[in-house]
């Protein structure tokens, strides 16, 4: 069947709803930076502390998904970018169904993050930049991936053998090789509070009609 033979299915329950029920705004935070800079260390932070204050949040890690929805796909540029573009769309459902999707992605060319923004609403995409330097990320290295790349064992390694675009305009940029994870999570949280996306106390209604 082709692609004009069908029709979307409005959903009777809608993203307004759903984020009035929740307490709090959905919203997408787009994580990006070099293989171990803290992505994931920083999105997985953010993720439980906002849970704590009873919000719908959900991290999508890169590794996480090449196990199931990308276990087809390498890493080669074309493989790369039609990973990207499953996640994007993965995150706008998320987005729609109200949550706060943490996207911990190298998702290194401009280009590719830019489709992303361009599928979420103005106001409720965030790109952070997770800045480490390269030599540090080489000395965390925790899969030995570095390593492996500087001795050609691993092609179209992101730093190493193909190419990181720093964003031009994140909307945060975190130094991750100087501040801790729990102070990297706080920024990302105080930009979602000066955004009005969560408010100081978010979620403490859904948390508490959950208490009950
Ligand atoms: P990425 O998701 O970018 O590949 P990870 O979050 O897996 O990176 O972190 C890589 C390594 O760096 C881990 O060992 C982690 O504990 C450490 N790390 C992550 N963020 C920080 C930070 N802000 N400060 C110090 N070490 C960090």
């Amino acid at each position: 069947m082709s692609q004009e033979n069908l029709v979307w299915h409005q959903s009777l329950v809608d993203r307004e709803l759903r984020e009035a029920a929740n307490g709090h705004k959905a919203a997408v935070v787009w994580l990006t930076g070099l293989s171990a800079s803290g992505k994931s260390t920083t999105a997985h932070a953010v993720e439980h502390a906002l849970f704590e204050q009873g919000c719908q949040a959900y991290t999508l890690d890169g590794d996480n998904v090449r196990h199931g929805l990308s276990a087809d796909l390498g890493f080669s540029p074309e493989d790369r970018a039609e990973h990207l573009r499953r996640i994007a769309e993965l995150t706008k459902l998320m987005y729609g169904a109200g949550m706060i999707v943490l996207c911990a992605f190298i998702s290194p060319t401009r280009a590719s993050r830019q489709r992303v923004r361009e599928l979420i609403p103005a106001g409720a995409f965030f790109e952070v930049f997770c800045k480490c330097p390269i030599e540090i990320c080489e000395q965390r290295d925790p899969k030995g991936f570095y390593a492996r790349a500087l001795k050609g064992e691993i092609k179209n390694y992101t730093g190493i053998s193909a190419a990181y675009e720093e964003p031009v305009n994140p909307e945060l940029v975190l130094d991750t090789a100087a501040d801790p994870p729990d102070a990297c999570a706080t920024a990302v949280i105080e930009l979602l509070q000066k955004y009005r996306i969560v408010s100081p106390v978010a979620g403490a209604k859904a948390a508490a009609n959950r208490g009950r």
